[in-house]
């Protein structure tokens, strides 16, 4: 049994049909404070195949302990985290709190009940500043922002309990900038309030819930001087869980590997994309530099490719169309879904 924290989430909910695909048996223990329960019916829907649920917060030891009792464990894909940049920075005590304990809990209840396989959602923004792209996992670690400092953190413990227990296989899977959505359009991205990130904010720039995109900076040092970035489709994102939980059954230890394309897109060659595949114009204005960004962000798959015999296969035409296809359907996202009907039946 597979225990997927934060399994109601955006990564979570994808990679859980990818499990359920493969007759994985799935137990999600999620406290649904960023995902709705709807999202569990349309996962049942998609796959046709049931799995537990328990609306359990994993920085709560008593209450998730109950789940490991209740089940018999053989592996953790830990995505369970707040994750919002700035909000860490307006306040770092619940990042640390929720994101350090989380990981730390579930690392006690392995060892009291000898599970030793865990997988563990990091970023590459444990690679700070990094002013050479593409970016190699043995490139030097730092971090920005108190979000950036837990996942690192996190990793370091990771590092630290391989040191000291060899039966210990665990898996980092630094992930580049997740996009896209399922095929059926019925499960997708859908952050709080005013999207802090790109493809959120398009998206709802293409519903006309908001009105134009504010592009942050031409003056980069990149092609156009827009920002660059690695987009992976979310679905291929989730299948390189299913290739890391594989290559942890051979008992490897500590494994890392960058999740990411390789592949550099800027802010404007995405809204050229998602214009074109899609027949919509976004509205954009350039505006001022977000403070904290960087040029370029690119990953070196490489290592995951060899290892793991894991690489993206969707492009950045199938990430746009993807997108949308799920925000035209979704405009109000999960939670307005009872209102969107009623308006329907009315
Ligand atoms: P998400 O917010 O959609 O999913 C996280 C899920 O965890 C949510 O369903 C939330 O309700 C749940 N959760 C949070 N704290 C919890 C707690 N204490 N107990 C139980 N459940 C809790 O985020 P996501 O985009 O799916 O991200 C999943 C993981 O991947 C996170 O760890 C995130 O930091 C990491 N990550 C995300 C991105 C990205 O751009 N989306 C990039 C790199 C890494
Ligand atoms: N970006 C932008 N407008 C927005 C959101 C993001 O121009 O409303 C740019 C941002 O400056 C960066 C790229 O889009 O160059 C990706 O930003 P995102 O926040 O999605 O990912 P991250 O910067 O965390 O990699």
């Amino acid at each position: 049994m597979i225990l997927v924290t934060g399994g109601a989430g955006y990564i979570g909910s994808h990679t859980v049909i990818e499990l359920l695909n493969h007759n994985y048996q799935v137990v999600i223990v999620d406290n649904l404070c960023n995902s709705s329960e709807v999202i569990l019916d349309r996962i049942k829907k998609i796959t046709d195949k049931n799995f537990k649920f328990y609306n359990i917060d994993v920085t709560q030891k008593d209450e998730l302990k109950k789940v490991f009792e209740e089940n018999h464990i053989d592996s953790i894909i830990h995505f369970a985290a707040l994750k919002a940049v700035g909000e860490s920075v307006l306040k770092p005590l619940e990042y640390y709190k929720n994101n350090l304990v989380g990981a730390l809990t579930l690392f006690e209840l392995m060892k009291e009940y000898n599970v030793n396989n865990f997988v563990f959602s990091s970023s590459a923004t444990v690679y700070g500043n990094s002013k050479i792209c593409p970016i190699r996992e043995d490139f030097q670690l730092s971090t920005t922002n108190p979000y950036g400092a837990t996942k690192l953190m996190i990793e370091d413990v990771m590092r630290d309990l391989s040191k000291a227990n060899e039966n210990l296989n665990l898996a980092i899977l630094r992930y580049f900038n997740p996009i896209g959505a399922h095929i059926s359009g019925i499960i997708g991205e859908e952050p709080n309030g005013i999207p802090n990130n790109l493809m959120p904010y398009i998206t709802k720039v293409a519903t006309g819930t908001l009105t134009e995109l504010s592009i942050f900076g031409d003056d980069y040092n990149t092609h156009d001087g827009t920002g660059v970035r690695d987009y992976i489709h979310v679905v291929d994102l989730a299948k390189g869980h299913l290739k890391a939980l594989q290559k942890l059954e051979q008992n490897p230890g500590l494994i890392t590997y960058n999740l990411g394309t390789g592949q550099g897109y800027s802010v404007l060659d995405l809204v050229k994309v998602f214009e074109e595949v899609n027949n919509i114009e976004i509205p954009y204005k350039i505006t001022s530099r977000r403070p904290g960004d960087i040029d370029m962000c690119y990953a070196d798959p490489t290592k995951a490719f060899i290892e793991l015999g894991w690489t993206a296969e969707y492009g950045i035409e199938r990430m746009c169309q993807d997108s949308w296809r799920w925000q035209r359907n979704n405009p109000y996202g999960y939670e307005k879904e009872d209102h969107f009907l009623d308006m329907g039946t009315c």
